[in-house]
């Protein structure tokens, strides 16, 4: 986790390609527009080159830190944690909400 961003892309760079500029439009999202996540993989598509294509700009930092982390401390949307499934086994991305939240089933053994 880097800079509370919830994957870098960089760490997989093998699998895809970097489109030409691809640093210099980062920092300008970041920087003038106040963009977040952007090394989330999950806001990328692969276009027929191999080549990421940015597809999600998500949320702004403000709106992330004002109105999203406080939703998550209340339990209002879940944050992601990476558990062993207390059904199925397998270890994945389990939607949690809240601190009081114990319920450690993935999406597919019936978690919303
Ligand atoms: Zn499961």
């Amino acid at each position: 986790m880097f800079d509370y961003q919830s994957f870098n892309i960089r760490e997989r760079e093998s699998f895809w390609k970097f489109p030409t500029h691809y640093d210099e439009c980062m920092e300008i999202l970041d920087k003038k527009f106040d963009s977040f996540d952007l090394k989330d993989s999950s806001n990328y598509g692969i276009n027929e080159k191999n080549e990421l294509v940015f597809i999600d700009y998500g949320m702004s930092k403000q709106l992330y830190n004002e109105q999203w982390v406080p939703a998550v401390e209340r339990g209002e949307v879940p944050h992601i944690e990476i558990h062993k499934c207390d059904i199925c086994g397998i270890r994945k991305e389990i939607r949690i909400y809240g601190e009081a939240d114990n319920d450690r089933r993935c999406l597919e053994c019936g978690k919303e």
